[in-house]
């Protein structure tokens, strides 16, 4: 199966996508992750986004398309996945199309995860993330259990760059997902809203229910 998971950033669509990828045993692909690696590795790719990445802006359509369909490839990605902050772009959203259609694998949902501009600012800025591990907190909703410190591995937590205030403002403007998208999925009778500013659990809860139904839907139609 495909699922996509849309939402402006800090509703928590990293932290669901990694809890349904488990759950469902498919593959977790966020360009965001991707771009972020490429940096810290200093490729090619890395020179080329690092600079819209640290203004909160969106990184070409080119170069983000590129990157999502090389990852597709791989073979972990060939039972299904989950897309995470992809697409944010009408065009991302058509060349996604395009590419599950080759596949004859389209996708199951599109699912938006809504949060109001101020629970958006209170979250990324108490954010705290596990550079080791991966593993995510929250100062208020997700705490580690000793300050600083990831629970899984006992690295040192750190906060990314684009957490800041002003940076957070930039991407709240730039990254909302545009109009024109969600039409498209809407129309495709795929979009589902989840009220994001609730707890994790209630979120996935939701998240898994809506999967259920879009997957029965799916079924009713084959
Ligand atoms: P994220 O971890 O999803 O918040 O992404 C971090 C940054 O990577 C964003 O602020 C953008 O600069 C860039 N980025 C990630 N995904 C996309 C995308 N689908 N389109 C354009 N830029 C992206």
């Amino acid at each position: 199966m495909h699922l996509i998971l849309l939402g402006p950033p800090g509703t928590g669509k990293g932290t669901q996508a990694k809890v349904i990828a488990e759950r469902l045993g498919i593959a977790h692909i966020a360009t965001g992750d991707l771009f972020r690696e490429a940096v810290k590795h200093g490729t090619e790719l890395g020179k080329q986004v690092g600079a819209y990445m640290e203004r909160g802006d969106l990184v070409p359509d080119e170069l983000t398309i590129a990157t999502l369909l090389e990852r597709m490839q791989r073979p972990d990605a060939a039972g299904g996945a989950i897309f995470d902050g992809f697409p944010r772009t009408f065009q991302q959203a058509q060349a996604l199309d395009e590419a599950l259609a080759v596949r004859n694998t389209p996708a199951g949902a599109a699912l938006l995860i809504t949060a109001s501009d101020d629970e958006i600012v209170r979250r990324l800025s108490g954010r705290w993330l596990c550079p080791a591990c991966g593993a995510i907190f929250h100062e208020a909703s997700q705490p580690p259990k000793k300050q600083g410190e990831c629970d899984n591995c006992g690295s040192e937590l750190t906060q990314r760059e684009d957490d800041k205030p002003d940076v957070v403002r930039n991407r709240l403007e730039r990254q909302r997902p545009p109009d024109e998208m969600l039409e498209h999925y809407r129309q495709q009778g795929k979009l589902v809203e989840i009220d994001g500013a609730r707890d994790v659990d209630a979120v996935t809860r939701d998240l898994l229910a809506a999967i259920e139904t879009a997957a029965a839907d799916t079924d009713k139609r084959t």
